[in-house]
């Protein structure tokens, strides 16, 4: 029994897994070296109005590209970015990158309505007390509308610290801001927040949506019920990842605002997002695959 435990023990320590430690270790290293060394930048995904097939918004996605270990998922590295408290300077230079591109739009597409972009913000900063007050003064340092700025927050950013939370986020509502609740439908608290607090749009988790044709399954009757909620309580919805065209038509059909997803665009570069406003440009929305 012990020679067996024992056995067991030394398995703990693969090669394989010690190669995983040691790239967490080097990614939590160099993720401070980033920035200065300009390896992040970001990537828009438009978002389109499923009505008017016109381009509604843009949402931001960071990206870093590291010098040897090429490019690094945000998934893997925001958690890690997270726990250092990296994560607030690294969402401070996201905010002022999207802060300067809605400047610029500001003054290249005056005529055109100034399409928004939102940012996802992670736990760190909706729990941070000088929140709300950081993005009042990115705001009077700017040009743009606030109505252009969107911030996207997960449930589980949202459960701990709530009275900071709360003081943030009506303060972000009350500068004009608006707020997405992200992923919704996968945390614990999804309705007990959109009673608390000023959400204007809540994005259907792609769990759903990726089920959303499965004859007799359970993800389309939750999509009708998630949207039919969100419109009586004035929300907007969004469905995110959305990849065929099935799950496109089934959403557009069932009146989902907006929709959002690779069958439509992937995130793209910013010089490539803006050939979208350019008045000549056909706005429509383009399916991908056909
Ligand atoms: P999210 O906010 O839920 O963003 C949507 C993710 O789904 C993005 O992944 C996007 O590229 C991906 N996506 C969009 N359409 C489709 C689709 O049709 N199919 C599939 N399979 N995926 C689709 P990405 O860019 O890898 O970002 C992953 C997560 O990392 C984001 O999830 C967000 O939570 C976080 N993240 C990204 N950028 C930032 C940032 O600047 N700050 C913070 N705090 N978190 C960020
Ligand atoms: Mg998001
Ligand atoms: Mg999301
Ligand atoms: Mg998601």
């Amino acid at each position: 029994y012990h020679a067996k435990q024992t056995r067991d023990r030394l398995a703990i320590f693969q090669p394989a897994m010690l190669a995983k430690v040691q790239q967490r270790f080097i990614v939590e290293q160099d993720l401070k070296k980033g920035l200065a060394q300009q390896q992040f930048h970001l990537m828009f995904q438009p978002i389109f109005d499923g009505e008017h097939e016109t381009l509604s918004h843009a949402e931001a996605l960071l990206r870093w590209q590291h010098p040897t270990l090429g490019s690094i998922s945000p998934a893997e590295f925001i958690p890690i970015a997270e726990e250092t408290g990296y994560i607030i300077e690294l969402g401070d230079w996201v905010l002022e990158q999207v802060a300067d591109v809605l400047d610029s739009w500001h003054i290249r597409f005056p005529t055109n309505q100034c399409p928004s972009i939102t940012v996802n913000v992670s736990a760190k900063q909706c729990q941070s007390a000088t929140f709300a007050d950081d993005v009042a003064s990115l705001i009077a340092r700017h040009q743009f509308a606030p109505q252009c700025l969107g911030l996207e927050m997960t449930e589980t950013a949202l459960l701990e610290h709530s009275e900071t939370v709360g003081k943030n986020l009506h303060q972000l509502h009350a500068l004009g801001i608006k707020l997405y609740l992200d992923d919704f439908g996968t945390g614990y608290s999804s309705l007990s927040l959109l009673r608390q607090y000023p959400f204007s749009v809540i994005k259907m988790d792609r769990s759903f949506i990726m089920d959303i044709d499965q004859p007799n399954g359970k993800a389309a009757p939750l999509c009708r019920g998630m949207i039919a909620m969100a419109h009586a309580v004035g929300l907007t919805v969004v469905a995110e990842g959305v990849e065929t065209k099935q799950q496109l038509g089934w959403l557009r059909q069932h009146q989902c605002d907006y929709l959002q997803g690779y069958v439509l665009s992937r995130p793209i570069a910013r010089t490539a997002l803006e050939d979208w406003l350019l008045p000549k440009s056909h706005q429509r929305m383009v399916l991908v695959h056909g």
